[in-house]
């Protein structure tokens, strides 16, 4: 076997594991940026439907306004028409219309009471609503320079380790590559383990006397007989370089 083979997968291995860990790495700042702009949009949602809602009850409040503004005009019109009242009957119809008038604008005037009192407190809630937006918004803008040069801080590494990870796999023969791939791939991106002790450090099996002197020797490349993972021997025994 080629000599350089077991610490060409190794190396292989430990930058796989560093393209796992800045991918994550990455990820989580993707999630976290996402995490930051899903909560402004969120909080932005509520400041409109608020907005809204004072938007419309402020239209209610208007024409209420208005109503009582009519029906008082109305009071005075007909109020302004007794001199002209001539018959009983025509002076019990304008009583009648003054005494309409007035409950419609005793009642319009407690239901505008309650408008005021809701509208000062939306007014509140809009103007709370728009202090989270502003601090989410302050969050995200704080957050995302550090996120932005995460993100491409571990993309760059990552293109880097891919490069190391291409050299190393041009190096290994082709049979050793395509078994490093399968078991990377079937076990959870984990080929290369340390024997230690005549056993796996991955699944702990036992490895047969013979298969462990062959990996300490570097004699050929050895899988683990239970998990079929490449195995290297213990790092502080291996030849140093
Ligand atoms: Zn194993």
């Amino acid at each position: 076997m080629e000599p350089d083979v077991l610490e060409n997968l190794e190396r292989l291995q430990e930058v796989a594991d560093e393209i796992d860990r800045l991918e994550s790495r990455r990820q989580a700042a993707r999630e976290e940026r996402d995490r930051l702009q899903e909560a402004l949009e969120g909080a932005q949602g509520e400041l409109s439907r608020r907005e809204e809602r004072a938007h419309a009850l402020d239209i209610e409040r208007r024409k209420r306004e208005l109503v009582i503004k009519e029906e008082k005009d109305r009071m005075a019109r007909v109020k302004g028409r007794m001199g002209e009242v001539k018959t009983s009957r025509e002076y019990q119809a304008v009583i009648a219309e003054i005494g309409s008038a007035k409950q419609n604008v005793t009642e319009n005037e407690a239901v505008l009471a309650q408008e005021l009192q809701d509208l000062e407190a939306l007014t509140a809630q809009v103007a709370e609503a728009r202090a989270q937006v502003e601090a989410l918004q302050r969050d995200l803008a704080e957050a995302s320079g550090v996120l932005d040069a995460v993100v491409a801080e571990t993309e760059q590494g990552i293109a880097d380790m891919k490069d190391r990870e291409n050299r190393y796999l041009a190096q290994l023969p082709r049979e050793v590559v395509d078994r490093y791939r399968l078991i990377r791939t079937r076990r959870g991106g984990l080929a290369v383990v340390e024997a230690r002790a005549e056993a796996c450090t991955a699944c702990n099996m036992r490895i047969p006397p013979q298969a462990y002197i062959e990996v300490v020797r570097r004699t050929r490349v050895v899988q683990c007989p239970n998990c079929h993972r490449i195995l290297v021997p213990p790092r502080e025994e291996a030849p140093a370089g």
